[in-house]
């Protein structure tokens, strides 16, 4: 299996430290709002590596962090008259159900950052001790980049063009304009931590570096996050890790999913274009956002498109009919299972290549549909066709036809029927009932009165 890391620039053959198992972490919310598209899009991609890894065997620790406290945070929690806290919980359970409703497992931990100060005091200490940081006169802490020579190397950056870039402000307490903070001492009446330098919080970067270490140990086979985060997150990620483990590489294998567009746009909170994921679920299946995310590369940027969406909702109730057709025939099947099952493999082995992952499921739906129809037995196919969906985390679970919007047009419809009905104007409500099921609904007139229902298809 190859996987593309973006530290070395090419696909590389996938060796986990230890042999059967897989660790990874992923970079996780900051919970102030809802979650919107983007984030379906970076978590889907992260939750079919998960579960390909698995299929071919590996036990898999995933890890992903809650950002609990942040200036987002803050600020939103001083505007809604609550407390970050309180503000943080709310929209972590709003992300978690966006999740599951997405068929996202969720991880085996979300550790949160305002549980793990310790952990984080005790590295940005060992950090100073070491020479590669600093606490600053306002009590917040730095790291050092001139301590570190790679330092630079995930973003391809160096140093000395950073330099050339950055703008010394005036007042700066940093040594270096690109020293990055990693303890953050608080301002008056924000929520804050004590700890050796004065009251504060943690920044960001030290929050995942510290959880990816306890929680995964010194060296993580692959760490993932969006293609936004390369710098100066993960940068600096690299920088806290490997100098205060000692240990390269903190990371064999970083993987970067490309960024969700809207038009020609990034979909960004700053823009003002997101598109929650519950709105995107009041229109589309899981099953329906799965395949439009799936269908394109992950590293490949994506462009949020109704049309586009329209078109994997159609795809993914064609995969769930053909898993669901009535297996009545009794002639052999001859479909060659292997053969898609090793295609299957083989696009998912080449860096998860889902497009190719997901034209091999059409492939093996027509090939199923045919057999059906040439009187063949397709339980196998079925199996099959199941078994590698459920890989890519589709339930294939038919949408239920369920227009509710429509119910009280068609309550009143079959209230007019009964009318004309009593005034026997049975040319009129038989055009009335004709109508409806040619829309869908079917009505069926009992002793006690007219039923109505959606036509199964
Ligand atoms: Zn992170």
């Amino acid at each position: 299996m190859k996987i593309y890391s973006t530290l070395t620039r090419k696909k590389e053959e996938f060796v986990p430290l230890k042999e059967g198992e897989v660790s990874m972490y992923v970079c996780g919310v900051t919970p102030y709002m809802d979650a919107h598209v983007g984030h379906a899009m970076s978590y889907i991609t992260f939750d079919v590596i998960r579960r390909y890894l698995e299929y071919k065997g590996y036990r898999v620790r995933y890890i992903q962090n809650v950002t609990d406290i942040d200036d987002k945070i803050i600020d939103r929690a001083l505007g809604q008259n609550t407390s970050t806290s309180e503000l943080a919980g709310k929209f972590f359970s709003s992300f978690s159900e966006d999740m599951a409703a997405l068929n996202i497992r969720p991880a085996d931990e979300f550790p949160q950052a305002t549980r793990e100060i310790p952990k984080m005091i005790e590295m940005i200490q060992d950090l100073i001790d070491k020479g590669h940081a600093y606490a600053a006169k306002s009590g917040s802490v730095y790291f050092r980049v001139t301590s570190m020579p790679d330092y630079g190397k995930l973003s391809g950056r160096k140093l000395d063009d950073m330099m050339a870039g950055a703008r010394i402000e005036i007042g700066d307490e940093k040594e270096h304009p690109m020293d990055f903070v990693m303890w953050k001492a608080s301002k008056p009446g924000e929520p804050s931590w004590s700890s050796p330098w004065g009251p504060g919080r943690p920044g960001w970067h030290m929050e995942c570096s510290a959880m990816a270490l306890k929680y995964l140990g010194q060296s993580v086979d692959i760490h993932g996050g969006g293609q936004d985060l390369v710098f100066p997150h993960h940068e600096n990620e690299i920088a806290q890790s490997e100098c205060a483990t000692g240990i390269k590489p903190f990371v064999r294998y970083w993987l970067h999913n490309g960024l969700l567009k809207l038009g020609d746009e990034k979909m960004s909170k700053s823009l003002g274009n997101l598109v929650t994921i519950k709105e995107a679920l009041k229109t589309f299946s899981s099953d329906g956002i799965r395949l439009f995310v799936i269908s394109s590369y992950y590293r490949n940027p994506l462009t949020y498109s109704l049309q586009a969406l329209e078109a994997s909702q159609k795809g993914a109730e064609r995969l769930a009919k053909a898993a669901a057709l009535e297996n009545n025939g009794l002639l052999p099947c001859t479909i060659d299972l292997e053969s898609f099952k090793t295609a299957f493999t083989q696009a998912m082995d080449d860096d998860f290549d889902t497009p190719g992952a997901v034209s091999v499921l059409f492939d093996l739906t027509r090939q199923i549909n045919a057999s059906k129809d040439a009187g063949m037995d397709i339980q196998n196919s079925q199996d099959l066709l199941k078994e590698l969906s459920n890989v890519l985390g589709l339930t294939l679970t038919q949408r239920q036809a369920e227009p509710t919007e429509a119910k009280p047009f068609i309550e009143l419809l079959v209230a007019v029927r009964k009318r004309l009905r009593q005034e026997k104007q049975y040319a009129l409500a038989d055009e009335l009932r004709n109508g409806l099921s040619e829309l869908g609904v079917t009505i069926e007139d009992k002793p006690e009165g007219s039923a109505w229902y959606f036509n199964k298809e």
